[in-house]
């Protein structure tokens, strides 16, 4: 089977190895012509980001490079990047690498030309309305890990530098308009992120999966991104130039962040403060979470993975899941405690707290408080 596709959903994507040779075709489809690449200062020295800067100039659509982007980007990287948009006179983004650049580069897209404080648009309820829409810049997205699918979501966490809290901007004109998915720009991640990030895909699988709401697409999207995910990353983390997994592993992610428009729940809510405060890898600390989440939820959640233990071919239902939950991890390598990603318990009152006040507390099959978070980040300490 050949991994190629156009698809239209949730937005326009050009899927298969070797299409980011169509960047410049792309750039044109959304009215650029003097496009800002945007990706974090890890990546921009890379050959993947060199070659593509080289497709860019060949075309005739120049270089622009923006990178001075944090592994957490705040409201300063945001500040610089719309300063360079408008010195250089771009007429649109590509959003390049994990997280970080994607969010970013998606956020100059948006900032670039409205009046207002990047806090004023934070994702609560229609916040997003006080935008001006038309002044919102054309966005390519082109992710080069495999977890965050931040390529096809219509929001940025955007880190506020001064009081280290981690907020969500929203808007649906935040949706790239054209997205590239090409599996050989991830073949040169070190194992340790293609863990982080491919575990990144199945938490969002997962957590959407257990949200109570009714949302049947999303529903059967976690699912089979949770089978993608279970087939294909032990591939890619045994052998990095697999690309039939790196492939997979790219559309699970993109999966993933399509099918948690249902909602995230208490792994996201503790993750996020976690690494507001200790600075952690968040796919490796959703990992981390996870199995004391899934113990927490099981009243709630049991049937639901019964029937998706039976999809995955995992025996036991709810029980064989959880088993197979702490086996995957451990298969890479993943810490079994939160102590041992340098969590201590003396922080515990402030991310109990973080977490909240967490928007993805709104998808746990179970209401959070503050003495059940307490207890279960005591239980994954
Ligand atoms: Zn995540």
């Amino acid at each position: 089977m050949s991994l190629v596709g156009n698809w239209s959903y949730p937005t326009a994507i050009k899927f298969g190895a070797g299409r980011i040779k169509e960047l410049p075709e792309a750039c044109v489809a959304a009215g650029m012509k003097r496009p800002l690449l945007v990706t974090d200062k890890g990546l921009a020295d890379l050959p993947i980001t060199t070659a593509t800067l080289d497709i860019l100039e060949a075309a005739g659509l120049g270089r622009g490079l923006f990178n001075d982007v944090d592994p957490n980007p705040n409201e300063k990287n945001l500040a610089a990047g719309v300063e360079a948009y408008k010195a250089g006179g771009h007429d649109g983004v590509i959003a390049f690498g994990g997280g970080s650049g994607l969010d970013l580069g998606k956020m100059v897209a948006f900032m670039c030309g409205q009046t207002r404080p990047v806090w004023d648009f934070e994702d609560i309820g229609d916040w997003w309305t006080r935008a001006d829409a038309d002044a919102i810049a054309p966005i390519i997205a082109v992710p080069t890990t495999a977890g965050t699918g931040s390529e096809v979501g219509r929001a940025s966490v955007i880190t506020n530098s001064e009081t280290h809290v981690k907020k969500i901007i929203f808007h649906p004109k935040v949706l790239p308009t054209v997205v590239i998915c090409d599996p050989e720009l991830t073949v040169g991640m070190p194992q340790f992120i293609t863990a982080g990030t491919g575990l990144d895909a199945f938490a969002h699988c997962v957590e959407a999966f257990s949200s109570p709401h009714y949302h049947p697409m999303s529903q059967g999207i976690a699912l089979e991104g949770m089978r993608l995910v279970k087939d294909y990353l032990p591939r890619a983390y045994k052998d990095g130039s697999d690309i039939e997994a790196r492939a997979q592993m790219m559309s699970a992610a993109a999966m993933g962040a399509t099918a948690f428009q249902k909602g995230l729940g208490a792994i996201h809510a503790m993750s996020h403060p976690i690494g507001a405060v200790f600075n952690t890898h968040h796919g490796t600390t959703n990992a981390v979470c996870m199995p004391a989440v899934l113990d927490f939820n099981a009243p709630a959640v049991a049937d639901r993975f019964q029937q998706a233990a039976a999809y995955l071919g995992i025996d036991g239902g709810f029980d064989g899941f959880r088993a197979f939950v702490q086996e995957f991890n451990d298969s890479f390598a993943i810490p079994r405690k939160l102590s041992d990603l340098g969590v201590t318990e003396t922080r515990l009152p402030e991310l109990v707290k973080g977490a909240i006040i967490d928007p993805s507390c709104g998808g746990n099959p179970i209401e959070l408080t503050e003495d059940n978070l307490t207890a279960l980040f005591n239980a994954a300490l």
